[in-house]
């Protein structure tokens, strides 16, 4: 499976590429831009930034992996909960689109829920759709209890973009039901637990030798072994993304899942939502 289809009928690729940290260092931009380039070459082509990351950094590194290459790329920007009200959140989508060059967004997420009624980022997120600056909307970091309030807009919000990893199984007892229920696909953020610990668990790392890759690649294929989830690795070193790339082609067998459930075991409750 190399698609998701989003409710309003668009198919975008399940594995993108992350761009949180990247931006801050001004001698890195060049090697960061590349990097995102690289993963396009690799069919990468979902790119998820937000306004948070390094103050609009991270944007301006995707204006420059992107130019002459919009046609190819499905966007992906998120705006602060602050700013996600009737009366800022055209500002914050301007200065976006200014940082990443482009005229509109794919898809603009609430970064997750603040103090601004949902109904209201909604509605901002209807203006926004109606004066072509952004194609469509969704949100971040929002549990079940979230999703149902946004009632009759549920079916126009085409992702939750959540904490989704093997060290971070909460969302498999409610949240992925329900929203493949309400068939939106999910977007696992943090998919290889951001390079750290979850990568050494020998469990994994055996996986990982069966099927002669590294580690990272197992977790993503884990996080994808389900329809309608949307994995979005940030790496900035090229054989990172050779290797994350490979992972859409990995299928885990019965014995792998057996194993990754021992050492990772599934919840058996409901957890509060995980965020970063
Ligand atoms: P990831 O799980 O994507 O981990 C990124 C880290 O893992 C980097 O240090 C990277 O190193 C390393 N890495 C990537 N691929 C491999 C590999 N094959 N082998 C070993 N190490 C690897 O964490 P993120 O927190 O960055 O999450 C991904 C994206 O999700 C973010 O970049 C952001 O776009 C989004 N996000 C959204 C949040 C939200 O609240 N909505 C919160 C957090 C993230 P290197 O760069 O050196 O290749």
């Amino acid at each position: 499976m190399q698609h998701a289809t989003l409710p309003d009928g668009t198919r975008v690729p399940v594995l993108g590429q992350g761009t949180w940290h990247m931006g801050e260092r001004g001698a890195d931009r060049r090697a960061e831009a590349e990097a995102l380039r690289l993963g396009l070459d690799l069919g990468l082509t979902l790119i998820d930034t937000a306004e948070m990351y390094a103050d609009g950094g991270a944007e301006e590194v995707v204006r420059e992996a992107i130019a002459g290459r919009r046609g190819e790329v499905f966007l992906v920007s998120k705006v602060y909960p602050q700013n996600a009200s009737r009366a800022r959140m055209a500002r914050s989508c301007e200065a976006s689109l200014r940082r990443m060059g482009v005229e509109s967004i794919d898809l603009y997420l609430l970064h997750w829920r603040g103090g601004v009624p949902l109904a209201e980022t909604v509605e901002a997120f209807g203006r926004l759709v109606e004066a072509g600056k952004i194609r469509r909307w969704g949100v971040s970091n929002l549990d079940v209890d979230d999703l149902e309030e946004l009632g009759a807009a549920l079916p126009d919000c085409q992702t939750d973009q959540v904490l989704y990893n093997l060290e971070a199984r909460g969302p498999e007892h409610d949240l992925l039901p329900f929203c493949a229920d309400h068939r939106m696909p999910v977007m696992a953020y943090s998919p290889v637990g951001q390079g750290g610990r979850m990568l050494r668990n020998p469990a994994l790392r055996a996986v990982a030798a069966r099927h002669g890759t590294g580690a990272a690649a197992i977790a993503l294929a884990f996080t994808l072994r389900r329809p309608g989830i949307i994995a979005i690795p940030k790496a900035g070193n090229p054989a990172h993304l050779r290797e994350n790339a490979a992972a859409r082609d990995l299928v885990l067998t019965e014995q792998d899942l057996a194993e990754l459930d021992q050492a990772f075991p599934p919840p058996r409750r409901k957890l509060p939502l995980a965020m970063l």
